[in-house]
């Protein structure tokens, strides 16, 4: 048993990784998520492209939408700026006061009649913040505002209005009331053609902010503008830090700058993901920018993927679960069956293992068991078998040493008992003696009665010496008509005594029938080891020639190997008959 039990399991062990079960699950597993995930991974894309495609599109209207206002309102601002500059309340009293005064005076009809006229355009249209008239070195002449500030035009205004372009200044961070302005200015020309100077103007944004403000970007999207130089101009949102200092500046990030009207996703300067597309309005050298947080963007299909996850995960949890238990439902009996097998190995045939299914392991087991059982019919036989041989073999030893007529000891047996005899004497140093047993006359008995009658007589006399023993003591049928009995630890006087007991008992009648045995005698010769023969042969000789004695001597008596008659001395006078034993 121990043999099975130590190899079977741990070649079991070892091949547990590559056990069925194993494999099942890991099948099913891999069956699950391979194209579970493989599909959760192109849904997943295609929705983000879907997505970045919508986004994109709304984000480039929204940017498109507000460089195209921008470019509307500048150009109305131009327009606007024109006809105040070509307006005769203008150039009239510019020219006046410059023809007078040679230089910028505020005093007087003219300076008053510009103010007046600059403060009511100003009143009239929202989108200025103050209106000054400057002179071509640009010294302010008049405005609109109370007090007189520097005009930020570029510093060639001068040649640029000589052409007659339109002169577009900085944007100017107005800390004060937390708004960017930008000053555009176009020229002031006398009657006859010649440059006077210039109508600038301070813009506010307010329209354009509430264009921007319009645009609906989520929660966490917002459009911007900026100038060349980075200052925000103005957002869709309140401004946040850092943005709320003195002079707001924006680093666009680069990748923004570079590729235009491409949604792009980047980490903005609060380190937060957005995808956002800049355009850019080349009249100004500003930019538009629309955002958008990449977390609420791809928020749905984020949803969508944490789903999907869960619902592998779910799908892994109950397919691996059902694979797990289909292996147990295979590797279970298949466990058992190499169980029973190695125990029927090991020569245990009462295995019957239980049938736990009606598939094809079921049938196997059945099958199985039918096999085991059929062992254990063929083992049943073989034992049977094995006991009939058995039990025929020790009738066949018996036989071998048995005589068939008398049930005595046969000759050959005689034979090889009275050597080991003569060998444990030897040794031991001991005594023993040979009683040589002829029937006197048994041819003529067998002439009178027949000689199954002399059969049955020596069978009875057999069992007359039988009786006449101990159980150490030995009979054996030596020839025909001719017995020895064998005393051990028996001197040849002690034997001779046994012998006499032996012949009067024959000569008493070996059977009550009155017919065979009556008048039966027997003549005994007896021998003794050491004093008549120290070999088996000598030994029976002795004998024999004791019984010769006896014979001649009359029958019916006993003789001691050594010419001394024994005690029994009935017919001893009978010495007429032949003596032929
Ligand atoms: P004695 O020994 O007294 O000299 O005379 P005897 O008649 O016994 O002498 P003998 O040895 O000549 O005869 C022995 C006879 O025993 C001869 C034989 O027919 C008979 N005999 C030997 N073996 C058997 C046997 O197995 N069965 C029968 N019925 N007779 C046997
Ligand atoms: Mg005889
Ligand atoms: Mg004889």
């Amino acid at each position: 048993m121990g043999s099975w039990k130590q190899h079977i399991p741990r070649s079991l062990r070892s091949f547990h990784l590559h056990s069925i079960k194993s494999r099942i699950l890991a099948f099913a597993l891999l069956a699950t998520l391979i194209p579970s995930l493989t599909m959760g991974w192109l849904s997943y894309k295609h929705n983000r492209e879907l997505l970045a495609e919508k986004t994109s599109g709304e984000l480039r209207n929204i940017t498109s939408h507000a460089a195209r206002e921008i470019d509307i309102w500048l150009k109305e601002r131009l327009y606007e700026l024109r006809v105040f500059a070509s307006s005769y309340e203008v150039s009239e009293n510019l020219e006046r006061i410059l023809r007078v005064q040679g230089a910028p005076v505020s005093e007087g009809l003219a300076p008053r009649r510009l103010k007046d006229y600059l403060t009511s355009v100003r009143e009239k249209f929202v989108h200025y913040e103050a209106l000054v008239v400057i002179d071509a070195a640009a010294r302010v002449v008049a405005t609109s505002a109370g007090q007189a500030g520097p005009v930020n035009l570029p510093p060639d205004w001068v040649k640029m209005a000589n052409k007659d372009k339109a002169i577009l200044g900085d944007t100017v961070w107005d800390g004060v009331r937390g708004k960017t302005t930008m000053t555009i200015a176009v020229p002031i020309r006398a009657a006859n053609g010649h440059l006077l100077g210039a109508m600038a103007a301070r813009l506010n944004f307010r329209t354009i902010d509430e264009t921007f403000r319009s645009f609906s970007l989520g929660e966490t999207g917002q459009a911007y503008l900026m100038a060349a130089d980075g200052t925000l101009v103005l957002s869709s949102r309140p401004l946040s830090p850092p943005f709320d200092t003195a002079t707001p500046t924006y680093q666009v990030p680069q990748a923004l700058l570079e590729m235009e009207s491409v949604l792009l996703e980047y980490r903005d300067h609060r380190g937060k993901d957005m995808v956002g597309t800049l355009k850019r309005i080349p009249q100004l050298n500003w930019a538009v920018v629309a955002e958008v947080g990449s977390s609420e963007v791809y928020a749905s299909i984020i949803q969508l993927r944490n789903l999907t996850f869960l619902m592998v995960a779910g799908l892994l949890l109950g397919i691996g679960l059902t694979a797990y238990l289909l292996g147990l439902t295979i590797v279970r009996p298949l466990n058992r069956l190499t169980e029973g097998a190695a125990e029927v190995a090991a020569g245990d045939l009462e295995v019957d293992l239980p049938v736990a299914s009606r598939d094809e392991l079921g049938y196997l087991t059945e099958v199985f068991n039918y096999m085991v059982a059929r062992l254990r019919q063929g083992r049943e036989e073989v034992d049977a078998i094995n006991k009939t041989l058995s039990e025929k073999n020790r009738e066949l030893e018996r036989l071998s040493v048995t005589d068939g007529l008398t049930g005595l000891y046969n000759r050959s047996h005689l034979m090889q008992t009275l050597a080991n005899e003569t060998a444990r004497a030897r040794r031991h140093q001991r005594p023993f003696s040979v009683l040589m047993i002829d029937i006197d006359h048994f041819k003529r008995y067998n002439d009178s009665f027949g000689h199954l009658a002399g059969d049955a007589l020596l069978s009875k006399l057999a069992s007359v010496f039988t009786q006449s023993i101990r159980t150490a003591e030995y009979a054996a049928r030596y020839g025909g008509e001719e017995f020895l009995i064998m005393l051990p630890e028996t001197e040849p006087d002690g034997a001779v005594d046994a012998a006499e007991r032996i012949r009067a008992q024959v000569a008493k009648g070996t059977s009550g029938d009155g017919n065979a045995g009556e008048g039966v005698t027997v003549s005994i010769g007896v021998a003794g080891f050491p004093e008549h023969g120290d070999t088996p042969e000598k030994i029976i000789a002795s004998a024999d020639a004791a019984l010769y004695q006896a014979k001649r001597n009359g029958r019916d008596r006993v003789i001691r190997a050594g010419g001394r008659p024994g005690k029994g001395i009935k017919g001893r006078g009978r010495r007429e008959e032949p003596v032929k034993h």
